[in-house]
């Protein structure tokens, strides 16, 4: 724990018993006790290394370490936003660890990982926002293991000039920032971030690339209704994204913001039906989905949506 004052966000803040709906049958999480999450924990802890699956308290954390694949949260685990929805903790970060990039790529070698996601908290006290240190990951990655693709999960670099560019020069193979939710509900959920800022985000990128995939999800069951969860895929859509994954809020602690409601089975069926029509490549969307949930085995799919589409263009 960092011994700076935590910045709190005023919601989290006003509301210190704020329980959400008791949670339906759908939503069964197991708890990291495989023999396989020990030795990806103890990992992390020689490395120095921190998960967003920790961080974030993931409710996929059992399943996801049992299969080895975990989600790297690098330039260290103090954020400086303070997201209603977001269990990484707030504060003053510290200073960027320069041997993250190397132990970064040991892990992933010696996970054998043929996909790493890597994600960050924001750094809005860098001047670049940390893009800097994905870069330098993203290059150490690819030194040491050739054959293992890479995604980013980025922050929005808010004020950061030149650090998507920065970033999407690096080719990582998927490019992903998420919306996390609908644009009315940005002030209370996500208050340090602006919603058409991070789609112009998704969209630099395929023009600085247009080969990299783009990615990006929210999360329902926070208060919006299905009209502003079409209008934000139509926006994905218009800025070029590939990949829309869409999952349901859990709250993390009874100081986050309280769950509004538990989509069902049905509508996710419904938003994913709706999603392939408008023309993603990929869709995720159930009740546990969550960015890097089965990354691996996404990006495969996703590389043969591309090359089918492209194969029945010519
Ligand atoms: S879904 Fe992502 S963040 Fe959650 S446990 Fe799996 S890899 Fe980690």
């Amino acid at each position: 724990m960092s011994d700076k004052p935590q910045l709190r966000h005023p919601e989290k803040a006003r509301k210190p018993d704020n329980p959400s709906p008791r949670k339906p049958d759908w939503i069964r999480v197991k708890a990291p006790t495989s023999a396989e999450a020990a030795e990806v924990r103890k990992l992390m802890r020689d490395k120095n290394l921190h998960t967003v699956c920790e961080e974030a308290a993931c409710p996929n954390i059992g399943e996801c370490w049992k299969h080895r694949h975990a989600t790297f949260m690098i330039l260290g685990d103090t954020c400086t936003r303070a997201c209603a929805f977001c269990n990484v903790k707030t504060g003053k970060p510290g200073a960027v660890d320069v041997t993250e990039p190397e132990n970064l790529a040991e892990s992933v070698t010696s996970m054998g990982l043929r996909h790493v996601v890597i994600t960050s908290v924001d750094r809005d006290d860098l001047a670049d926002g940390g893009a800097f240190q994905f870069v330098a990951c993203i290059e150490r990655v690819r030194a040491a293991s050739p054959d293992c693709t890479v995604e980013v999960l980025t922050p929005d670099f808010r004020d950061k000039p030149g650090a998507i560019d920065a970033v999407a020069r690096a080719r990582p193979d998927v490019f992903n920032h998420n919306l996390e939710t609908v644009p009315r509900l940005y002030p209370t959920i996500r208050p340090g971030a602006r919603y058409f800022e991070s789609l112009r985000l998704l969209q630099r990128v395929k023009e600085v690339d247009g080969s990299i995939f783009t990615k990006s999800g929210i999360m329902v069951g926070l208060g919006e209704d299905r009209a502003e969860v079409l209008q934000v895929m139509d926006d994905m859509r218009s800025a070029g994204v590939d990949f829309i994954t869409i999952g349901q809020y859990l709250q993390p602690t009874l100081k986050h913001c309280a769950v509004d409601r538990f989509v069902t089975p049905d509508e996710f069926e419904d938003y994913k039906a709706v999603a392939k029509a408008k023309g993603f490549l990929m869709v995720s969307a159930s009740p546990l989905t969550r960015s890097s949930h089965h990354a691996d085995r996404d990006f495969a799919e996703l590389k043969a949506a591309r090359a089918k589409l492209t194969s029945a263009a010519e």
